[in-house]
């Protein structure tokens, strides 16, 4: 006798097979197993999702539906609170449940037959235990006798982790621990994971960072601390940059509980983790938890929702808090004294080193087109004679410079975006970020045929040149010249490349690196005693709402960099200094930076996004449409906001014009988008949820619009 089965497989975005299929079996199967079906010709990864209600299939209907091709049965069910997560990543980011499932499995269990998953898993069971690989197994009980039982030795810890891990065993959370740079966050997440493993010995942990990069450090100093205790294999890894079957075996030994820790970048937050207990987010102001294409989630909104789901506690840690998590944690009214976060605080850097002075150099008084004024570059020469390290932060994104001829104003613009070709000029050649076209740098104006093309603009390459030649002369200690670097996402193509580079300074052979934001993340450079920020102004009259807070965050990120190491820096008698050149020296901003003060920035921010209505004080979406014309793209747009003026929430929200996005053109497609406001999220849910059935059908009218998307809380708008 058979039975319908209710499964979620991975349908094409805009099907309109939103839901599970529905598939005979020979057997009911739990909800959350793991099934091979038929769809169309091939066979496909499914999850048991709906109460296959165990009826018997009857009728014509049943004549029809298509068996099931097979059980994935070593694996336990995908248990009900990662269903729950899953369901609600879809409804609240308005994606279908299979697309958001299906795409937090890894990629290659989607390939494995039932028969080829039992015999991988029967190798991994007979190999010798392997020092950085865990070993999925069918579940086990957690045997006690397998661990060493005396857990690992921590540092003695400070009154502030103290107190912080205090409040954490005595309190709900989520808690949002904020803590200058170097203050020991790390040590704090180590220490309330061991203490949970100590109470509990079979619970997870899911700790996040921003960056793929900054999961090998972190990797690091987890097994150093956990595998004499756990044995290997207690801790796994889950990024994008793993191959497939690494990326199986971490999955899979979160799956099935053998890992106790996870450590991951934003996709982590979907791991199946059937005992999980603790979220630990670090750096959660990082824009990288936003996911920024299918299902746009929020890694750090879902881990907030994921501790409530699942009872696990949440942790956020930053030194630069994004205003959203900082609001939060604001007392609600004076008769509420707590917010919705707790907020825990470590001001103190550890070994007493001081955060760095701030310098701010007036360009208003530096001749017209300097790049680094006689100040600074007095300041790095004399640093760079005492034997100490210089960092130079380039703040603009997409620092770089385009080719253009001064006879005709021609400019090296991609023929398929509306951008720039940039020059590079190592390899000679002209390349666009945005859809990856590349060609050979011309050797004269495809215009005027003028050969004195040049490069406009200054880019991180040409950066360096100049140093090098403002810095000529200059001795360290021991008589060489200064070694530039330079860090960016063009110098760290290649794989190891960033590694290796970071190698360098960290060894010494580096005396000035110069970069984007990648050299200010989370790198921990002993001996750099001074910081420079070169083009802060964009930011501070940016069009962009967000473009303060994220200055902000960079500069003290950058500044944590500086003073790491006080005996060093008091060694050579010289305080640690951050130097911001800029048009604004008595901006707000640059005050409270002045100070090292958060709370002050924040709260000033947070005053003006009141009075503006915007987040947090508001909720967000985006719908962007793309066509082949921007005319088409507007066009959809702007029947579809027509068309939702009776949907409910409308009446409590604003619908914006539609407007092309700031890159309208990319790969030859057409881009534009409307805001979506309202100061109720209930309102704003409701409404994308009516909304998106409306949408489905308007395309088939608009068929020159290729794709839409909606974005809820966005980043970037
Ligand atoms: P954060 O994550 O806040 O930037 P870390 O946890 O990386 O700070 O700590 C900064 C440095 O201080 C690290 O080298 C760490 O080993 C050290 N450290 C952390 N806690 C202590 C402690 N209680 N005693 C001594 N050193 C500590
Ligand atoms: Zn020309
Ligand atoms: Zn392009």
């Amino acid at each position: 006798m058979s039975v319908t089965l209710s499964v979620l497989v991975q349908t094409p975005a805009h099907s309109g097979v939103g839901g599970p299929l529905t598939y005979l079996s020979e057997e009911a199967l739990p909800i959350g197993t793991l099934v091979r079906v038929p769809l169309g010709q091939r066979e496909l990864l499914g999850i048991v999702w709906d109460a296959g209600h165990g009826l018997p299939a009857q009728g014509e209907t049943a004549l029809r539906l298509r068996p099931i091709a097979g059980v994935l049965h070593p694996l336990p069910a995908l248990n009900p609170a990662w269903q729950a997560l899953i369901r609600f990543t879809a409804r609240y980011y308005q994606r279908s449940e299979g697309e958001v499932a299906l795409a937090a499995l890894p990629p290659s269990l989607r390939e494995l037959s039932p028969e080829q998953l039992t015999r991988r898993l029967k190798r991994k069971a007979a190999a010798p235990k392997s020092k950085n690989t865990a070993e999925p197994l069918a579940p086990q009980p957690v045997k006690a006798v397998d661990r060493i039982p005396v857990p690992p030795n921590g540092l003695a810890l400070t009154a502030e982790q103290e107190a912080v891990l205090h409040q954490m065993a005595t309190q709900k959370g989520p808690f949002l621990l904020f803590g200058s740079t170097g203050s020991g966050k790390t040590e704090v997440y180590m220490q309330a994971v061991q203490r949970l493993l100590q109470a509990e010995p079979s619970a997870q942990a899911l700790v996040m960072v921003p960056e793929i990069n900054l999961t090998p450090q972190l990797e690091q100093r987890f097994r150093e601390r956990f595998e004499p205790w756990l044995g290997a294999g207690c801790v796994v890894a889950m990024h994008s940059a793993m191959t497939p079957a690494q990326r199986l075996n971490s999955w899979l030994a979160a799956h099935n509980g053998q890992a106790r820790m996870v450590l991951g970048t934003r996709m982590a937050v979907l791991a199946s983790m059937p005992h999980l207990r603790l979220i630990v987010v670090d750096e959660e102001h990082d824009p990288s938890y936003k996911q920024q294409e299918g299902a746009r989630y929020s890694a750090r909104d879902l881990a907030v929702y994921r501790g409530q789901l699942e009872g696990a506690q949440v942790v956020m840690g930053s030194a630069t808090p994004s205003l959203e998590s900082w609001h939060h944690s604001r007392a609600a009214s004076p008769d509420k004294p707590a917010g919705r976060y707790v907020r825990l605080h470590m001001p103190s850097r550890m070994g007493q080193s001081a955060l760095p002075l701030v310098r701010r150099v007036d360009m208003n008084r530096q001749p017209r087109r300097t790049v680094f004024s006689g100040v600074l570059l007095d300041a790095m020469r004399e640093r760079i004679g005492l034997g100490q390290q210089i960092l130079v932060l380039l703040n603009r994104r997409g620092y770089a410079p385009v080719l253009h001829c001064p006879s005709c104003h021609w400019k090296s613009q991609c023929p398929h975006c509306s951008a720039f070709q940039v020059f590079h000029k190592l390899n000679r050649t002209l390349r666009c970020h945005h859809c990856s076209h590349t060609t050979a740098v011309p050797r004269a104006c495809p215009e005027c045929g003028d050969t004195d093309v040049r490069a406009m603009g200054r880019g991180t390459e040409q950066l360096e040149e100049l140093l090098a030649t403002q810095l000529e002369g200059v001795r360290r200690p021991d008589g060489a010249a200064p070694r530039i670097a330079r860090i960016d996402a063009d110098s760290t193509r290649a794989k190891g490349a960033l590694e290796n580079q970071l190698a360098q300074v960290h060894a010494g052979e580096v005396d000035v690196l110069v970069g984007t934001q990648m050299i200010a993340k989370g790198h921990d450079f002993r001996r750099v005693s001074l910081v420079a920020a070169l083009d802060t102004d964009g930011a501070l009259f940016s069009s962009d709402f967000r473009a303060p807070e994220r200055l902000f965050s960079l500069l003290m990120q950058a500044a944590g960099r500086a003073g790491r190491d006080a005996q060093w820096s008091q060694q050579a008698g010289h305080a640690c200094e951050m130097w911001i050149q800029t048009h604004y020296p008595q901006h707000p901003l640059f005050d409270a930076l002045k100070r090292h003060d958060y709370p002050a920035f924040a709260e000033e921010q947070l005053q003006e996004r009141e009075q503006a209505g915007m987040p947090p004080f508001s909720f967000q979406a985006l719908l962007r449409a793309e066509a082949r014309t921007q005319d088409a793209a507007q066009s959809f747009l702007k029947a579809v906001s027509l068309a939702a003026a009776e949907l409910p929430g409308a009446d409590r929200l604003s619908l914006y014009p539609p407007v092309p996005l700031g890159i309208q053109r990319v790969a030859q497609v057409e881009r534009a988008q409307v805001l979506v406001e309202s100061a109720s999220r209930t309102a704003l849910q409701q409404f994308l949820t009516a909304w998106q059935p409306l949408l489905r059908s308007a395309r088939t009218q608009h068929r020159a619009v290729l794709r839409w998307a909606i974005d809820v809380d966005p980043l970037v708008i």
